[in-house]
């Protein structure tokens, strides 16, 4: 099937309008449209009306607030991969927005289509896991704060709610913190086989005072190695520290054999590439030690 089935089309005015117009049933959210679109021709998404947002630059923004890094739902992946701000404070984005599919794709979808997707190898879902992210949902009846790491339900499924969109990301700010993405794809601009992302926060003692491990496309449970985390806390950042939570991360991960690779190939990549992001986390966590910018 290459044909979407009727549809009909609102361009949404402002954040207000859009809330009414999800509030009717059948209604979509059509943000850059590039798996929206793809999974209508393949009439896997059969929505009555899609409500285009793409107008609503108020989305679109992405900021340092206070102690808070916003980014909005609108986002462009171009946008993120250009913002100073987002580079400097969390390179994990960068490095995974270098990775995120290819230079058209990354002109045209966003922050919150990738995490209301839900698909297991979405790069963003494991980036703001591991950061340990708030998702900001807006309904009629005003906003709703939930950590990324409760965000998705399952495959395909988040917590959204009808008549809800997601309007803003919100990623914490603090001293110490340094992070990383590293990738395995079989070309470039390919979806991941395994990808880990790291976030490392150092104490002043230099010990891990607090760890973030996203993984993508492995089955992890909310993007997420919640063993190998807690396993971190209170460590030295060195490499036995290393070797020992990549161990737990890919005996915990639930990888299935696919075309992209066998289930202990998906391992091995998870063990390898979180030695690789918590060694560069850690690097630059040591390069930023000092107080917030
Ligand atoms: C060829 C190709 C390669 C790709 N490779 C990768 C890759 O390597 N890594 C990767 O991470 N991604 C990859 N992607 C996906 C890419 O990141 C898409 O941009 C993303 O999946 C969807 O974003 P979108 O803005 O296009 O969302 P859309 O397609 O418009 O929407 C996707 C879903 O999210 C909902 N939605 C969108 N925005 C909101 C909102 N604000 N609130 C509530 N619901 C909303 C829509 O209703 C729909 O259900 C690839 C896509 C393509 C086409």
């Amino acid at each position: 099937m290459q044909v979407p089935s009727y549809v009909e089309y609102e361009r949404a005015s402002s954040v207000e309008h859009a809330l009414a117009l999800l509030s009717r049933p059948d209604h979509r959210v059509l943000a850059g449209g590039h798996s929206l679109i793809p999974m209508m021709k393949l009439r896997l998404a059969q929505p009555g009306v899609l409500v285009d947002i793409n107008g609503l630059a108020e989305l679109a923004q992405i900021r340092k607030d206070g102690g808070v890094l916003r980014i909005g739902a609108l986002a462009r992946h171009a946008d993120l991969l250009d913002s100073a701000v987002a580079g400097e404070l969390y390179p994990i984005v960068h490095d995974a927005e270098r990775v995120v599919a290819d230079p058209i794709v990354r002109l045209w979808g966003t922050v919150g289509g990738s995490l209301c997707q839900a698909d297991p190898s979405e790069d963003l879902s494991a980036v703001f896991a591991a950061a340990r992210a708030t998702a900001v949902i807006r309904g009629q009846d005003g906003d709703r704060e939930i950590p990324v790491r409760e965000f998705h339900l399952g495959p395909y499924e988040t917590v959204i709610g009808p008549g809800e969109l997601l309007a803003e990301v919100r990623v914490p700010v603090h001293r110490g913190v340094g992070s990383a993405y590293e990738k395995v794809a079989r070309r470039v601009g390919d979806w991941s086989v395994a990808a880990v992302g790291a976030v490392l926060r150092l104490g002043q003692d230099q010990a891990i005072e607090e760890a973030g491990l996203g993984l993508t496309a492995v089955g992890a449970e909310h993007f997420v190695a919640a063993e190998a985390e807690d396993f971190l806390r209170g460590r030295a950042p060195d490499e036995e520290s290393f070797a020992r939570a990549a161990a737990i991360a890919a005996v915990h991960c639930r990888p299935v054999a696919d075309q992209r690779g066998p289930e202990d190939y998906k391992r091995h990549l998870v063990a390898e590439l979180t030695i690789r992001a918590l060694r560069r986390a850690a690097e630059r966590a040591a390069a930023r030690a000092g107080p917030p910018r």
